[in-house]
């Protein structure tokens, strides 16, 4: 399972690069679904650029 801690600062990366999975409505940021396989790839990548390290995985 994914999902987004409150570290978010709310800069708007991960919705920007992945707009299917996440989204901004206020702080934190929403995770709108769990990533499918075939997401993954796009998921990981905004993952990686959250410059608050507040997309984890539990
Ligand atoms: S990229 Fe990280 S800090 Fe920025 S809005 Fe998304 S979860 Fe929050």
């Amino acid at each position: 399972m994914a999902g987004i801690n409150d570290k978010c600062i709310g800069c708007g990366t991960c919705s920007l690069m992945a707009p299917e999975l996440f989204k901004m409505e206020g702080i934190p940021a929403q995770l709108i679904k769990q990533p499918t396989p075939e997401e993954k790839e796009q998921y990981d990548l905004a993952r990686g650029a959250c410059p608050a390290d507040a997309i984890e995985e539990f």
